[in-house]
């Protein structure tokens, strides 16, 4: 059976650090197996959801190279999820329940009092049909809630093994609010079941839900399909990361000039066994992935750790994987510039900076104006190429009688204005003669 899994986010903020882990196991595991990726966009909360945050969704995952086969939004799909709702009214597994909020606080605020889990106390199956009436004369209005079997579920989770959910300890979730408007529950699982799909990977906070959703899945006549829930990221302290998700966000993260790649690396390894290494290409990620590798532990995501693999994956790019994106920042200055400037880059964009320092103008720093004439009249004479710095600091050495630091660090403050950088024979040729006199002169 070709596996199908589906990634289903909620488009009511932007894309970020967790969802992308989820997003990314999907697209692993699919790959891998030869399976079908189906992008669903849970758009059921029409209030929260836009058109903006959708766009950017597709946008972010596009981005990172985390491609989808099927798509669809759950809000064309409204008539399944009637039809679907209708068949669970009709079995009896669907029922009104008119409480409001305010009751259902009152009686959850009682059962903690007696010690009791604050489980719905189903009162409105025992409601008769004039109860029902005289509610709706009230104006009150219905939400409709699920019967739960009561029952053990239990299933072999792909990441935490052998999982149980006592639906016994579970309110009957609302599927339908008050307005008619649906939660969640009940969509996602006609869509899973109408999609085929065959895996649902997603993240621990659902666990719970699961077990009433396989109860769901098996009522409305399907099979309910395999599951993985993979533990949570916190962050590098072990602290929450839910509060500061909103500054985790994918879009953010590309602006501020990390690589797609350095994003893919941390989070297809942090929380398993494999070492966090930069990979450059989405393909090894795909073959080293497995589920037997996952801890069952919160994953500690640290932004340290993203901005080291980053440096480290630039510094692994070839020229020819870049040279459109150094075009476009217009710091494009061909292969040799690539070499040169690339062990010193943390993000792309500091490519720019060492454009701009080999073309100049450049605020040189002459300590020394005495030394600085003598460079100029041992330059190797001709075209600079990468032997040039090894003659000229040799005939200085000989000449001044200079070594090391002493030697060194004029000339690369002279021509550079600073005091670390790129290798200065690879430098030298790419400043040129002209502008390497020009800048001894200070
Ligand atoms: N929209 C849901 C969420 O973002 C999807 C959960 C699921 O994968 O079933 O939490």
């Amino acid at each position: 059976m070709t596996t199908k899994v589906r990634f289903a986010p909620s488009p009511t903020g932007k894309l970020h650090v967790g969802n992308v882990r989820t997003a990314l196991t999907n697209v692993l595991y699919a790959r891998q197996t030869g399976g079908i990726v189906v992008l669903r966009i849970d758009d059921t909360d029409l209030e929260r959801s836009t058109k903006a945050y959708e766009d950017g969704i597709r946008r972010d995952l596009e981005w990172l190279g985390l491609n989808w086969d099927e798509t669809f939004s759950q809000s064309d799909r409204f008539a399944s999820y009637d039809a679907a709702a209708e068949k669970l009214k009709a079995m009896g597994l669907l029922y009104p329940a008119y409480e409001t909020e305010d009751e259902l606080d009152r009686k959850r605020k009682i059962q903690r009092a007696q010690g009791k889990p604050p489980v719905y106390d189903r009162a409105a199956l025992d409601l008769t049909e004039a109860q029902k009436a005289a509610y709706e004369a009230e104006g009150r209005k219905p939400h409709w809630r699920f019967k739960l079997s009561g029952n053990p579920v239990s299933w072999n989770d792909l990441v935490r093994g052998e999982t149980t959910i006592d639906t016994a300890s579970l309110s009957d979730p609302i599927l339908i609010r008050e307005d008619g408007s649906y939660l969640y529950t009940l969509p996602s699982v006609v869509d899973d079941i109408e999609a085929g799909i065959t895996t649902i990977i997603r993240g621990e906070d659902h666990t719970t839900n699961s077990g009433a959703q396989i109860e769901i899945f098996h009522a409305l006549g399907g099979k309910a399909p395999e599951f993985g829930h993979q533990a949570l990221l916190v962050g590098a302290d072990g602290g929450k990361l839910s509060k500061r998700l909103g500054t985790l966000a994918i879009s953010d993260l590309r602006e501020e000039g990390i690589e797609a790649m350095a994003i893919l690396s941390l989070l297809a390894k942090i929380g398993t066994s494999d070492p966090i290494e930069a990979f450059t290409d989405i393909q090894t990620l795909i073959d080293g992935f497995s589920f037997e590798k996952f801890s069952r532990a919160p994953a500690r995501f640290d932004p340290a750790e993203l901005q080291r693999i980053n440096a480290a994956i630039l510094h692994q790019l070839d020229y020819a994987q870049v040279k459109d994106r150094l075009q476009a920042m217009g710091a494009d200055d061909g292969e040799a510039f690539w070499h040169a400037v690339r062990p010193n880059l943390e993000k792309l964009s500091d490519a720019t900076e060492w454009h701009a320092l080999i073309a100049g103008p450049v605020e040189t720093v002459i300590e020394d104006a005495g030394y600085a004439a003598q460079a100029a009249e041992h330059l190797p004479a001709g075209e600079l190429t990468g032997a040039s710095w090894g003659e000229w600091t040799n005939a200085l050495k000989a000449a001044t009688g200079r070594k090391g630091k002493d030697l060194f660090l004029p000339l690369r403050l002279a021509l550079t204005g600073q005091r670390h950088g790129p290798d200065m024979s690879e430098l030298l040729p790419l400043i040129g003669r002209d502008r390497v006199l020009e800048r001894l002169k200070g």
